[in-house]
């Protein structure tokens, strides 16, 4: 396979002002695991134009699929925000990233805690059948600042639930907490807040979490310095490094400028 390969774009859909979901076709050659990033761009000046982007899609799926942001002034995303059915995107072969199953040690409670676009490897990880095997309950939560960022609720609140090959396991062991910051929600507030409250496993009817449980993050570079800021005072060691196991892992869902 060579280094990026030329994808047809399948369908776009926009969220809102600033998000949006596409699906390409997918090389026959790529293969990933489930929470992995590849780099995706555009042809700009007879140059390739590449970011990173999570696979939000499985890696049984005949596609890929992405979600991303659209920042006004973006290299990238103020012109990946206009492409439609028909057009052409780049794709790196080369999948890598830390999100993966293989660098967790088993557990009891799976969370996964993300922010904004930081959802995208968690859409992946939810329709693998190997993390209910491997844990008892999987907690997504999404957490975002207006109602309109919820992308993917209907998703995991059902449609996840009719996947032929997890959709069962989705219904009995997957939990969605989606939580708001500026806005009046259900649930209202910064995960870190309702972590240190206790209040986000107290809605979720959950213990407390203890040594058994494990995390994923994946959100902006200062949420995923505070997570884990807690996660360790509450004595979870990280997976450092690419062929360790630990009780969490953390990616960046961007790089600040
Ligand atoms: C490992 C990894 C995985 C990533 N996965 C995704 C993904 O699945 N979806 C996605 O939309 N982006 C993702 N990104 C960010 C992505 O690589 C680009 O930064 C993004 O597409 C914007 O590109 P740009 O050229 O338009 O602007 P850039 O020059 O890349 O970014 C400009 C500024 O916009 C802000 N920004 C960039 N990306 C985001 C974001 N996702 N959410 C909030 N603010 C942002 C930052 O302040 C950044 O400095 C990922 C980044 C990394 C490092």
């Amino acid at each position: 396979m060579p280094n990026f390969s030329r994808e047809k774009v399948l369908s776009v859909k926009h969220w809102n002002e600033s998000l949006f979901t596409f699906q390409t076709t997918r090389h026959d050659g790529l293969r990933f695991r489930n929470g992995e990033f590849v780099m995706v761009g555009l042809e700009s000046d007879n140059k390739p134009l590449m970011r990173a982007y999570s696979i939000a899609s499985p890696n049984y799926a005949d596609v890929l699929e992405f979600f991303s942001i659209k920042v006004a002034n973006g290299p990238l995303t103020s012109k990946l925000q206009h492409i439609k059915k028909g057009d052409e995107v780049l794709v790196s072969s080369k999948p890598t990233g830390t999100l993966v199953l293989d660098h967790l040690l088993d557990g009891r409670n799976l969370f996964l805690l993300s922010t904004g676009t930081g959802l995208a490897p968690f859409l992946s990880l939810v329709q693998d059948p190997e993390i209910y095997a491997r844990f008892e309950k999987v907690i997504i939560t999404h957490g975002v600042r207006y109602l309109s960022e919820l992308a993917y609720s209907d998703f995991l609140t059902g449609g996840i639930k009719k996947n032929e090959l997890i959709g069962d396991l989705a219904e009995d062991q997957l939990l969605y907490y989606p939580t708001v910051t500026r806005e009046i929600f259900s649930n209202k507030g910064r995960l870190t807040e309702l972590m240190l409250s206790g209040k986000l496993f107290a809605d979720l009817k959950l213990p407390q979490p203890d040594k058994k449980d494990r995390f994923m993050v994946c959100g902006s570079p200062s949420m995923l310095q505070d997570i884990c800021t807690i996660l360790d005072k509450w004595g979870f060691e990280q997976a450092e490094k690419k062929d360790t196991t630990g009780d969490y892992v953390i990616e960046r869902a961007f790089v600040d400028s």
